[in-house]
């Protein structure tokens, strides 16, 4: 296994270029995404500087958590059932999932400080994906009003799996116009900002198009 160390350096390079090729200037945070990797392997991207640490599992959560204690943000990324609401929101600091109303009332239940939600777009309408779609976007983003412990601070989506450039980039983009559009509707609770976008195959993409979250596992941890 390579140093994360060697790893983010290489990333953060690979970062910095697309930023210039896709003529952009927002601040792209790197979430180290930890699910498939143990403990020691998450401390030591902590170590490495890495302040944004992903995992898709109540349970995987859990592990990390339990053994370690550090200064920083804690994502969920993967999707997340309702009855497990309870067990995961209070130790998060970010999801990524947030795509229905029931998961909106019970974080509003449960919760008890603000989450900064991600609302999961299925931009490319694939039907293994999680995530609503466009025109879904718009009309839940203005039902989320009333929640006073949810912050849209932005959308998510996974680009399909392909090796096409353009069809990735498409996403990347429609994406982008969506986030602009809710984010025009000023609706209180949504200011919706930011882009959680490109994992370690389409990362470089994602960023020439404007992401400003990318989720990195295999290229970073693994
Ligand atoms: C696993 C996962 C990632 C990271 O995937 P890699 O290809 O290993 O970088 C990003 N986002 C989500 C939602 C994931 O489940």
């Amino acid at each position: 296994m390579a140093k994360i160390e060697n790893n983010l350096e290489v990333i953060q390079q690979h970062i910095e270029q697309a930023k210039q090729r896709g003529k952009v200037q927002q601040q792209v945070n790197i979430i180290a995404v930890t699910k498939e990797v143990d403990v020691a392997r998450t401390k030591e991207a902590i170590a490495a500087g890495l302040t944004h640490i992903g995992e898709n599992r109540p349970e995987g959560l859990s592990t990390k958590l339990q053994a370690i204690d550090a200064n920083v943000f804690w994502h969920y990324i993967g999707s997340l059932q309702t009855r497990k609401v309870k067990q995961v929101i209070d130790q998060i600091d970010y999801l990524h999932s947030l795509d229905r109303l029931s998961l909106a009332q019970e974080i509003e239940k449960r919760a008890s400080k603000k989450v900064k939600c991600f609302v999961q777009v299925n931009v490319s309408g694939e039907d293994s994906k999680h995530g609503l779609t466009n025109e879904q976007t718009i009309e839940f983003v203005k039902q989320l009003e009333q929640f006073s412990k949810i912050e849209v601070v932005g959308l998510m989506t996974m680009a399909p799996f392909t090796e096409e450039e353009t069809v990735i980039r498409n996403v990347f983009k429609l994406l982008k116009q969506l986030q602009q559009q809710v984010s025009e509707l000023n609706i209180p609770n949504v200011p919706c900002t930011e882009l959680s976008m490109g994992m370690s195959n389409d990362y470089e993409i994602a960023v020439e198009e404007g992401a400003t979250f990318v989720r990195i596992g295999t290229a970073l941890v693994g």
